[in-house]
């Protein structure tokens, strides 16, 4: 399948799409990185219009509007509030795949420091606080060094 375009992904948060092409873009999105920031992004945009549309103000003028046109103003709540579960959802969907990404990544190498520090003996762990300790001074002394480096040149 071809990437999808950022107006298939908003059609796509919208529920605007047909079921079978909204399993070959959750499909395609598994193994494709470049379309998940794609569609992360849309769904900020889509977030975005959502809250200005549902800003405090508006909920009270709605409130008071909706005793006078009830059946009009009902109608745009129920699409707001539908909006806003398909919102969440969506979130729900890009938490689930962040924690995928993570697990493949940063929590592994996490777990395999701890286990590497809980396996080896106090003394080791000792030297091995010590040396973070001095990697983290050598790091600040290269930072040190380029700052006072960068206002040389300057
Ligand atoms: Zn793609």
């Amino acid at each position: 399948m071809n990437h999808v375009p950022k107006a298939g992904w908003v059609t796509y948060l919208a529920d605007e799409i047909p079921e079978d092409l909204k399993i070959e873009y959750e499909n395609h999105l598994y193994s494709c990185d470049e379309c998940l920031s794609v569609y992360l992004e849309a769904m900020e945009m889509e977030a975005d219009s959502l809250f200005i549309s549902t800003d405090i103000a508006g909920s009270v003028m709605d409130s008071i509007m909706r005793q006078k046109s009830a059946p009009l103003e009902e109608a745009a709540q129920i699409r707001k509030e539908k909006s806003l579960r398909t919102i969440a959802r969506h979130y729900l969907i890009a938490a689930g795949f962040t924690v995928l990404l993570m697990a493949g990544g940063v929590f592994q190498s996490l777990t395999e420091y701890v286990d590497s520090v809980e396996s080896s003996s106090v003394k080791e762990t000792k030297s091995l606080t010590d040396g973070i300790i001095d990697k983290t001074f050598n790091w600040m002394d290269s930072i040190e060094k380029k700052n006072k480096e960068g206002f040389r040149n300057e």
